[in-house]
């Protein structure tokens, strides 16, 4: 069976890489891990040789016989049929408690990965994911690096985010044309990243190249009074704000949120 492009298959081989990621999951044997994308089970095999739960949900039809087959020997695993985006973690875990995510995940469908976790950030314990390493430079910028941009912000607010490694395109099969890397997600304890924070990142980096006061004051009616009440100079860019500094304009933008 041919690797299909449009799904982003492009299969892990390089067996170091497979244990890395693994390992970034601090597996304990009664964990239950869900597993985005397995392919061919190239980290599935890993994860069950750790003798932990697997949730396996794949969007291509195909490849559900072929994983079948393979880990038949397995009652541990359960293979759905799915596309991550329409499930949710809890309908997923019939046993309760905080799995683990892990996945190998194809270019296209990151930012919306990254949107559906943070909407059910109660409801895991940590994922380990592969991006394309593009992805992780916008993930891990900093305040001031032209890389930051909304998901940046949002993510942040959301998760501890950890760079667990850089993967060349030769651990792959067949070989893409880019790098890739792996990040470690942690959901900060306590944490709702509401609709009003969404929406003031968003009105702050609608235009990149445009001020703050510029992209706020045609979205929010007291744009300038919140800056200067908040002490942030209206000449500043979006990309150049801490997370502190979101939180303390949110606060001000919406303070019934
Ligand atoms: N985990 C395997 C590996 O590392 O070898 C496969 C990785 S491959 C980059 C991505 C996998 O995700 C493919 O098997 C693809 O069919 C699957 N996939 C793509 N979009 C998906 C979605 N929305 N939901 C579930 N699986 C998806």
């Amino acid at each position: 069976m041919k690797p299909k492009k449009a799904l982003g298959q492009n299969f892990l081989r390089d067996p170091h890489m497979i244990a890395k990621i693994i390992d970034s999951l601090e597996l304990a044997p009664d964990d239950t891990v869900v597993e985005i994308g397995p392919g061919r089970g190239a980290l599935t095999r890993g994860l069950l040789a750790k003798g932990v739960t697997v949730i396996a949900v794949e969007v291509d039809r195909d490849l559900i016989p072929v994983l079948e087959n393979e880990f038949s020997d397995y009652d541990k695993l359960t293979v759905i049929n799915a596309n991550f985006l329409d499930t949710n973690i809890r309908s997923l875990i019939r046993a309760g408690g905080r799995p683990k995510i892990v996945g190998n995940l194809p270019y296209y469908i990151s930012t919306p990965i990254l949107q559906r976790l943070i909407d059910q950030l109660e409801d895991f314990d940590r994922a380990v994911l592969m991006f394309q390493r593009e992805v992780v430079e916008r993930l891990t910028a900093e305040p001031g690096n032209r890389e930051r941009g909304f998901i940046t912000v949002v993510a942040e607010s959301a998760f501890r985010i950890e760079r667990v490694a850089d993967v060349p395109p030769r651990a792959f099969s067949p070989v893409p044309k880019v790098w890739s890397s792996v990040v470690r997600l942690l959901p900060k304890p306590g944490v709702h990243v509401s609709e009003a924070f969404r929406a003031l990142v968003s009105a702050g980096f609608a235009q990149k190249r445009k001020t703050l006061l510029n992209n706020f004051k045609t979205r929010l009616p007291n744009a300038e009074v919140m800056l200067q009440k908040a002490g942030i100079a209206p000449n500043r860019r979006a990309e150049s704000l801490t997370l502190e500094e979101w939180d303390r304009l949110l606060e001000l933008a919406d303070p019934g949120d």
